[in-house]
């Protein structure tokens, strides 16, 4: 059983909801960070890594100066002006951050001066956690472009130590793109995330959309209501007309906040506010329950 959350938006509260989800789950269950361009459930659960392994994306290129006859044929064939030259067009150089790696360069040289090599573009870990879950996170080399593929990875690994057996919590990055579209892909359920906010229920009406798209079954989850009533209308309304059920709503309370800065989750809140995140929990993880039955009679 996998479950993606996801939220059209950065700032809605994915993270600590997820993190909420998998310490009320317990160690059952794998949690898969898939935001890798900013990365913290390992702050949310106190990760430490017990796995690294480095992650390529694919070639990078380079030019060994001491073969280099400075023609400049490379600098004139590279469409996305990543060579630089010097002042008299003597020396070049490649610009790793503007390099598309299509090669051109490495086909034009007549000298042999350039040469391709497995770049790495981040890491991948395991970590073991302070709630015994077990984390699949990753970082991606700030400038790399491939986040959807190490998203795939990241999936690959949480699906490899569940063996089928465990429920995978994936933390799906925001917005609506490739790296989200590959946190998504193989999930059974799809926690949507909404802000009570005009930009928030925007985001996540357009998160909708593409969750459906793909043909996934969603639930919804409001999150920092109360804040204003023309919001909280407003974002239940968009959920009913997109047919998406309402799981439960958690009122915006600074008390939340601060229980995240002591290293806890939400669901380590007591009175009102911690009612309502585990009111909220409680009936994602019914709808969690049915859904697995329903997947193992299947
Ligand atoms: S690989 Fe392509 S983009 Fe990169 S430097 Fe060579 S020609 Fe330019
Ligand atoms: S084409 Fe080759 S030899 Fe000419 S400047 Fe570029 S790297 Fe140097």
């Amino acid at each position: 059983m996998i479950l993606a959350v996801a939220s059209g938006k950065g700032g809605a509260g994915k993270t600590s909801i997820v993190a909420a989800l998998v310490a009320s789950l317990g160690p059952a269950c794998v949690m898969a960070d898939c935001d890798v361009d900013a990365a913290n459930g390992a702050i949310a659960l106190g990760a430490h890594v017990s796995e690294t392994e480095p992650y390529y994306a694919g070639p990078g290129f380079e030019i060994d100066s001491a073969v280099c006859t400075g023609c400049g044929l490379c600098h004139d064939a590279c469409r996305f002006n990543a060579i630089a030259a010097d002042k008299g067009k003597r020396r070049f150089a490649i610009i790793p951050e503007l390099c598309e790696r299509c090669g051109a360069c490495l086909d034009r040289c007549p000298a042999k001066a350039i040469r391709s090599f497995e770049k790495q573009a981040g890491r991948l870990f395991v970590s073991d956690t302070r709630l015994g879950i077990t984390l699949v996170h990753a970082e991606l080399v700030p400038g790399e472009d491939t986040s959807g593929k190490l998203v795939s990875k990241v999936r690959e690994r949480a699906d490899a130590i569940a063996g089928g057996r465990s429920i995978i919590v994936v933390d799906s990055p925001p917005g609506i793109g490739c790296p989200v579209i590959a946190s998504l892909s193989g999930s059974d359920l799809v926690l949507v995330v909404v802000e009570a906010s005009s930009s928030g229920i925007r985001d996540a009406e357009r998160l909708i959309k593409l969750v459906s798209s793909m043909g996934k079954k969603s639930v919804a989850l409001i999150n920092k209501s109360g804040l204003s009533a023309s919001m909280d209308t407003r974002a239940k309304s968009m959920l009913s007309s997109a047919g998406i059920p309402l799981a439960g709503e958690i009122p915006f309370n600074p008390i939340l906040r601060s229980i995240e800065e002591q290293g806890r989750t939400w669901i380590d809140v007591e009175g009102t506010a911690g009612n309502s995140v585990r009111r909220a929990l409680e009936a994602i993880q019914g709808i969690i329950t049915g859904l697995s039955r329903k997947k193992r009679r299947s």
